[in-house]
């Protein structure tokens, strides 16, 4: 369905952006994975990519809390494959604490990772996707891009702004061949939700299984985890023809998490 399309993951190196990366590949997108960890084993998940399935699998390195990096990125893009169709903004990070103790330098860094990056991605595959009328930017938010939760102001207030930043490019966009929508996940339990998980643990003296059920208990009805292939196949779906009227969309998968 997506053969000869090329699509950047930005944070693909682990959790929700692997299980994309992975879904557009096995539609038979050529993918650019990005994201930190061990060199040996982006390598081993490139190259695994590239094998199973019979795509070209390219890692980048840029550092989405930099513009600089993100515009090295893309040129490296363009240079190797000629063209940009499919932008999926993942990369992100999460911390927690009350608003008056929350620390400046992590405030400014989910901004710049978790909002500021997508808009650079935005604005530089833009122009490549423009030359074909052609093109999917799928940001991937979250709940907390809908409702608020106590102690993730930054967070909370980046991911309502992909949501915002998502409908004013749909809007832009909207007489193109381009769309532009947003994913928007409850918890799904990848390396960013584990920390919550053994933080919470930790904090009553339970195990990791009670605290992952407390957790879910709290907010997400379905009491089961969304998974990165749940979000995969949401991805693979807007990127089809059958979506080329979803514009500006910010669609939840989330157990029922904002439908309370
Ligand atoms: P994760 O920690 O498993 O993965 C995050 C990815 O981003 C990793 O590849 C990491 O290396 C990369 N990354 C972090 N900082 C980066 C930077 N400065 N530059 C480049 N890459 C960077 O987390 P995840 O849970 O898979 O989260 C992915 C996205 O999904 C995030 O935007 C997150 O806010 C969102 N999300 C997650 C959940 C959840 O429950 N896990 C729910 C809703 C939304």
């Amino acid at each position: 369905m997506l053969q000869d399309k090329v699509a950047l993951v930005t944070g693909s190196t682990s959790g929700i952006g692997l299980g994309i990366a992975q879904a557009l590949a096995a539609s038979g997108a050529h993918v650019v994975l990005n994201g930190f960890g061990d060199a040996q084993e982006i390598e081993a998940l490139r190259a695994g990519i590239e094998q199973r399935y019979g795509v070209q699998a390219a890692y980048q390195p840029a550092d989405m809390a930099r513009a600089a990096d993100i515009e090295a990125m893309m040129a490296a893009m363009l240079a190797r494959f000629g063209r940009i169709d499919i932008v999926v903004n993942n990369a992100g990070i999460q911390h927690v604490a009350d608003v008056d103790a929350f620390p400046v330098e992590k405030w400014d860094a989910i901004i710049a990772i978790n909002l500021s990056s997508a808009f650079h991605t935005t604005r530089l595959a833009l122009p490549s996707m423009k030359e074909r009328n052609w093109g999917r930017i799928i940001n991937v938010a979250s709940v907390h891009g809908l409702v608020g939760s106590a102690q993730k102001s930054a967070y909370v207030a980046a991911k309502h702004g992909v949501v915002g930043l998502t409908k004013a490019v749909a809007l832009e966009l909207a007489q193109t061949g381009i769309t532009c929508n947003a994913i928007c996940p409850g918890w799904v339990l990848t390396p960013l939700v584990q920390n919550q998980v053994d933080a919470l643990a930790a904090q009553r003296g339970i195990s990791g299984e009670e605290a992952s059920a407390a957790l879910l208990a709290q907010k997400q009805p379905s009491g089961q985890f969304v998974t990165p292939e749940q979000l995969g196949a949401l991805a693979v779906f807007f990127c089809g023809d059958a979506a080329s009227q979803v514009r500006g969309v910010a669609w939840n998968m989330d157990g029922g998490w904002v439908a309370q």
